[in-house]
């Protein structure tokens, strides 16, 4: 609804990606200034152009790696120095590493899928939360998967980091209830049609593990066929429980994780 997040100043991660692109959109036309975080350049702008042709306050944009200290200290900064306090959080830059069954998956991405899913997420909520805790409170998404619910066969970083996203949601919002910050995960599956269910599917197909057909098509035929709602998930879907989770429809809910997964 217009006017649901009047004066709310929202940083979102990933902010050049599918999803973070999708909510910036939704947030602005529901009033709130965005603020755009993300890694790649190119992404990132896109999405700055994107949000600049919707109606809402002005947006803000900053290049910033999850994986950095110092890049992440210092745009929370610049971002409470120009809005004076940061109302809340989407935790939402995620990489998905090889799709490899475990024999095969190579040490270092497994370790980079940790530093960028679990570390970056836990950096940027360290310093947001340290921000919002100055400025009475704040809420707080963060972006996990079903594949931390269900073991996903080939892709054992992803569904490790984004279990260690669940339990830390937990913990910080324990952690954060006294200083009025609430901290919820949302727990996407299927989503689709486009590229990312195509090449997700494509990726899967490749991977050599036993659950997946070696045929792409097949493979995401197999997924629906299992999804009790027999059909993928929209992005919109998923934007709305964000955005749910972000307002305060959602203000007895902490430490919770809402799964979106058509069953
Ligand atoms: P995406 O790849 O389109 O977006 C991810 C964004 O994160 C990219 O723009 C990327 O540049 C950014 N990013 C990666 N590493 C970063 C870093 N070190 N610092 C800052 N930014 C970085 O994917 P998406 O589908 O929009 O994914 C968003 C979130 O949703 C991710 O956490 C992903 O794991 C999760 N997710 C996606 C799906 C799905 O079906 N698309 C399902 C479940 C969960």
């Amino acid at each position: 609804s217009p006017g649901r997040f009047a004066g709310a100043v929202v940083i979102i991660t990933g902010a050049g990606g599918d999803f973070g692109r999708a909510g910036a959109l939704r947030l602005k036309r529901e009033g709130a200034t965005v603020v755009l975080l993300d890694a790649a350049p190119q992404a990132l702008e896109a999405s700055a152009k994107a949000l600049a042709e919707v109606p809402g306050p002005p947006a803000m944009a900053f290049l910033c790696d999850v994986t950095s200290d110092e890049g992440v200290e210092t745009t929370v900064a610049k971002v409470e120095l120009a809005h004076g306090r940061i109302t809340h959080l989407w935790n939402n830059a995620g990489y998905q590493g090889a799709v490899k069954p475990i024999d095969e998956y190579p040490i270092a991405d497994f370790q980079r899928v940790q530093d960028i899913n679990v570390v970056g997420a836990f950096r940027v909520l360290h310093f947001v939360s340290r921000s919002m805790r100055k400025t009475g409170g704040g809420v707080v998404v963060n972006t996990a998967s079903v594949a931390a619910l269900r073991g996903t066969p080939a892709m054992p970083a992803y569904v490790a980091s984004k279990a260690a996203l669940l339990a830390m949601t937990m913990s910080a919002a324990k952690d954060l209830a006294p200083h009025g910050i609430r901290v919820n995960a949302i727990s996407p599956a299927l989503i689709g049609p486009g590229f990312m269910w195509d090449r997700q599917n494509e990726l899967h197909a490749a991977s050599g593990s036993p659950y997946f057909s070696r045929d792409p098509e097949e493979v995401g035929k197999n997924k629906i066929a299992g999804v009790p709602l027999k059909r993928v998930g929209t992005k919109d879907e998923v934007i709305n429980c964000v955005l749910f989770l972000l307002s305060e429809e959602s203000s007895y809910c902490t430490g919770t994780n809402l799964v979106v997964d058509g069953g």
